[in-house]
């Protein structure tokens, strides 16, 4: 097991859209194991490549917590959004890149995702509930967008001496991390 160092919402690698993935290798299954064991250790329910610095698009997810559907622990390589509901609802999300910060953020309920597992063979899931949530969280990391850009301004303002802290690297850290 290995434990990689989680960067912060202000490393310039979080800004920047992920490279998608050509083939698997050897390098890149230790990396998923890895941020799988960096995922446990943090205490997250998802967590995207470039969120350990890695400008891949690849995601982990492990809801498997989560009473109402047993979903396994999920590896996406190359993950796209196909389908979304009319319906939104708002949820109090968190971030392993913005640590301490939890906001409510308004998403399609439900999602449809393309996919490659981890044999590189295509995959779709569907899903109304939190797995649809977290999925929509790690792809807009995969496309460079935090969850504190979709709230309203005036919840940003009331967060920002909170983030400011965090640019600082001011903060309690329960895991490892590289702020910029
Ligand atoms: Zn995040």
């Amino acid at each position: 097991m290995s434990l990689l160092k989680i960067y912060s919402c202000y490393h310039p690698v979080l800004k920047k859209p992920t490279e998608p993935v050509t083939e698997m290798t050897p390098e890149l299954r230790t990396l998923i194991d890895d941020m799988f064991d960096t995922m446990h250790n943090a205490d997250g329910s998802g967590l995207a490549a470039n969120q350990v610095g890695v400008s891949k698009s690849i995601v982990v997810i492990d809801v498997s917590y989560y009473e109402k559907k047993q979903y396994e622990p999920i590896a996406f390589i190359n993950p796209r959004i196909v389908a979304v509901s009319d319906e939104e609802v708002d949820f109090e999300e968190g971030c392993l890149s913005i640590p301490g910060i939890y906001e409510n953020v308004k998403r399609p309920k439900a999602v449809e995702v393309e996919y490659l597992d981890i044999n590189m063979q295509p995959q779709r899931i569907s899903d109304d509930d939190l797995l649809a949530r977290v999925m929509q969280h790690e792809i807009d990391h995969l496309n460079a967008t935090l969850f504190i850009e979709k709230i309203s301004p005036l919840r940003r303002a009331m967060i920002k001496s909170k983030l400011k802290r965090i640019q600082k690297g001011d903060i309690d850290k329960p895991y490892e991390m590289i702020i910029k």
